[in-house]
């Protein structure tokens, strides 16, 4: 197999070969062997070293080729070795387990906690739950699913006056000043969903059977505790993720709807604000930055070298390989990204930038994510080296907060106008994280639903959760079509509730930060390199953070966050 060298000049210099699986494969089996033949620990533990660097080097380059495939879904070689991936990978997987599996019950096990911990025990064990050779077609056909999903999006190409943009380009007029022209963009966009609709439904009610027939195979008795198990949650479930969502909708949603309350105030629109004007928080315009993504990297380079000399040095290796693709071009995957490549030992960025203050936010958010890869690199361990992914978000949504004190660099006299923005939306957010997480849980119970009933269950919860959205009677979303534009539902399921978790705990690194900036960026560099060495709830003991799940923590946060809205005014921001 291809092996990568962590001395590589330029990202995209490091040429890909084709992955065979069988060779990949051989590669698992001779650990295996070794495992199995070992006579000490010694020799136990220095096998399973050697796994550790095989599984880096194998998940290497498996993101490489999907990083290659997301930064032109139309490139001939690395779209074909994508789908070679989704083929290869569940029986890749299944020689992985197997030395999983020795590992677990091996001689040594004494030696191998001794000296990589019980943690690493439990997760294995987990992870041995998720899968069973019996399952590979259907994960075959999970791949599949997911990259349909993912090409019938990224072929979008909306005309709108006399140009042709990509559903991430739209994303640009959605806060346009002009009331007309967000309408427009916005009916033209949804109307490549409803004009879709049949099949995106499709590709979702096939992608809930399958996993549901997977969940059953392994003996569960649906998707949600499966959906759970494979994101790696140790100690928290679908019952207390339904408590805490209660809360939200207590103690969150009133702030929200209170924000949004001001915000038609100012838009003063006599038919009431509607789904295409909330994206414009302002009536005067959103805080935009000052420039292109281009100009704003050496802000950001400038910023992280004042930070913290870990900053520094981090952020000027990932611009000086080549490692952040930001803008927005036809035929790039949407959204946003980190990944880490260990074998590389350096982070990717990918954004689809468009002028709006997201490219500052998506910037920040990422490296959040990026600091934590690095630091958590430093662990032996792959499965210790970034927490569980309620955790990976609090390290990218509290670095957005804690960039703060730099923000005049990017916004100058717009800046306190962008953080009023910024801070309504992180509470914005919430209630619609829950959302995604309550329609998910509610339709991984109910497999049998048909499209029609999803939505309309959708839309009951979005009249709960966000009861200031009015659809201006466009009948695609007005019947609950919105989620289909939400990727993690299709893509990676119970991926969502995490960063209501992470937003929460943000907001309060972000509360401690005002008096005491040096100190909090203390606990969050203390955070990111506790990485994964922790389940959740530890971690967060260790972190010293309350949990968002427990007694009034939620409560205390909104409340004081409450309290530093009121020291905004939005009325003098929008002039
Ligand atoms: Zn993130």
């Amino acid at each position: 197999m291809q092996k990568l060298n962590k001395n590589f000049t330029k990202l995209s210099e490091v040429e890909i070969e084709e992955p065979k699986k069988e060779e990949i494969i051989k590669g698992f089996n001779k650990i295996k062997k070794e495992l199995l033949e070992a006579n000490s620990g010694e020799e136990t533990n220095k096998a399973i070293k050697k796994f550790f660097s095989y599984c880096d080097n194998v998940r290497s380059i498996f993101i490489l080729i999907q990083i290659r495939y997301t930064m032109n879904t139309k490139d001939e070689k690395y779209s074909k070795l994508r789908n070679l991936l989704d083929e290869i990978d569940p029986e890749i997987e299944k020689a992985n387990k197997e030395v999983l599996e020795v590992i677990l019950s091996h001689k040594y096990k004494k030696d191998i906690i001794a000296q990589y911990g019980e943690l690493l025990f439990k997760e294995y064990e987990l992870s041995k739950k998720t899968f069973s050779p019996e399952i590979i077609e259907d994960l075959v056909e999970e791949n599949k699913l997911c990259s349909e999903y993912v090409e019938l999006l990224s072929s979008a190409l909306i005309e709108y006056k006399g140009e042709k943009y990509t559903l991430s380009q739209m994303g640009k007029f959605s806060e346009s000043k002009d009331r007309k022209e967000r309408k427009e963009a916005n009916e033209l966009k949804w109307k490549f969903f409803a004009d879709n609709d049949a099949k995106l439904g499709q590709i979702y009610d096939s992608l809930v059977k399958v996993r549901t027939r997977i969940a059953k195979k392994l003996g569960y008795e649906n998707f949600v505790q499966l959906g759970y198990d494979r994101m790696g949650r140790l100690d928290w479930n679908s019952k207390d993720a339904a408590e805490y969502r209660e809360k939200i909708f207590k103690y969150i949603v009133p702030i929200s709807k209170k924000i949004r309350a001001a915000q038609q105030a100012r838009m003063g629109y006599e038919d009431g604000m509607k789904y295409y004007d909330l994206p414009l928080f302002y009536k005067s315009g959103n805080a935009n930055p000052k420039g292109t993504i281009k100009d704003l990297i050496p802000i950001a380079q400038k910023m992280y070298s004042e930070m913290h000399k870990i900053t520094a040095k981090y952020f000027n290796f990932m611009v000086e390989h080549g490692c952040l693709d930001l803008e927005a071009r036809p035929n790039k995957a949407g959204g946003g990204y980190m990944e880490y490549i260990p074998a590389l030992q350096t982070s990717f960025i990918f954004s689809n930038a468009n002028g709006t203050s997201g490219d500052v936010e998506t910037l920040t958010h990422e490296f959040g994510h990026s600091l934590q890869g690095f630091l958590g690199a430093k662990q032996v361990v792959p499965e210790y080296r970034a927490p569980g992914y309620e955790c990976c978000e609090m390290h990218s949504m509290s670095m957005e907060f804690l960039t703060y004190p730099w923000m005049e660099n990017f916004f100058g006299d717009k800046t306190e106008k962008f953080k009023y923005f910024h801070i309504s939306e992180a509470i914005n957010f919430i209630p619609y994280g829950s959302i995604v997480d309550d329609f998910q849980t509610y339709v991984y119970e109910h497999p049998e639903l048909t499209h029609k009933q999803r939505k309309a269950y959708w839309r009951k919860i979005e009249k709960k959760f966000l009861p200031y959205k009015k659809y201006d009677n466009n009948e695609f979303l007005e019947k609950g079509g919105f989620w289909m534009c939400q990727h993690h539902i299709y893509e990676s399921p119970f991926y969502y509730l995490d960063y209501t978790i992470a937003q929460v705990v943000a907001l309060q690194f972000y509360i401690e930060s005002i008096k005491k900036w040096r100190k909090t960026f203390k606990k969050y560099i203390n955070l990111d390199l506790l990485a994964g060495t922790l389940p959740f709830r530890e971690l967060l003991k260790a972190a010293d953070i309350q949990n968002p799940f427990d007694g009034d923590n939620i409560k205390v946060v909104a409340s004081k966050i409450n309290r530093i809205l009121k020291k905004y005014n939005p009325i003098e921001l929008d002039k």
